[in-house]
């Protein structure tokens, strides 16, 4: 019994909830989660669980294959950065990060320094490639008369936003993800400048314009913690 309710070493965890109404399943890494409302039986849980085996395993194994966070902020170490990927090299009496080619070039410090030094130079040099993103996904919705300013966020738990004015805010981190994922939040938040809310109306627009989004938002799900 104890074998059904471990999936690859990893035990399922039951949450029981009297205001749930279907049962939900979350896998996170070296974590199975299975929300269930009060009265389902066991027998039932356990049929679900067994019929996603395989899924749940896959998503475990991808977690196990992808660290929690992929960079390595010291000399030598990887950027990603729309879609490219930099070298970090640690260069003495630099006063700021600045790129050059495929290099990003920044003063020597501890790698605590160098995160933030990576973050300050991303946020200076991500918004002129996010506002071609966003006007680009506002064309293609034809929402451009709506669309207001385009900003960089480091908002914690948002990708993006959009406010009753039109203008739209994109996460810096973003920069770290494949570009079809930040194409992806930009089409979402300019989505939103003709329907403010997630309606199946809204989801339509979306669809129209990017019909495999569904691929990119649970990438954001799956793997947003690691940028
Ligand atoms: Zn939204």
């Amino acid at each position: 019994m104890t074998d059904t309710w471990a999936i690859s070493g990893v035990p399922v965890q039951i949450r029981r909830s009297p205001r749930r109404r279907t049962v939900g399943l979350q896998v996170r890494p070296g974590e199975i989660t299975l929300y269930a409302p009060a009265r389902v039986p066991l027998v039932t849980l356990r049929e679900i669980v067994d019929a996603r085996r395989d899924w749940i395993a896959h998503h475990l194994e991808q977690y196990a294959a992808r660290p929690m966070s992929p960079w390595i902020f010291e000399d030598g170490g990887t950027l990603l950065y729309l879609g490219e990927t930099l070298n970090l090299k640690m260069v003495p009496d630099l006063r700021f990060a600045r790129r050059e080619g495929g290099d990003l070039l920044i003063p020597p410090g501890s790698s605590a320094d160098t995160a933030r030094r990576v973050e300050r130079w991303t946020r200076r040099v991500c918004l002129p490639p996010y506002q071609q993103l966003v006007l680009g996904a506002a064309a293609r919705l034809n929402a451009t008369a709506k669309l207001g300013r385009v900003q960089i966020s480091g908002a914690q738990y948002r990708w993006g936003s959009c406010n009753a004015q039109g203008d739209i805010r994109l996460h810096w981190k973003l920069s770290r993800a494949p570009l079809d994922v930040l194409d992806y939040v930009a089409v979402h938040e300019a989505a939103h400048l003709l329907e403010f809310n997630h309606s199946r109306r809204y989801w339509a627009l979306v669809e129209q314009v990017l019909p495999g989004y569904r691929r990119q938002r649970d990438w954001l799900k799956e793997y947003g913690h690691t940028l």
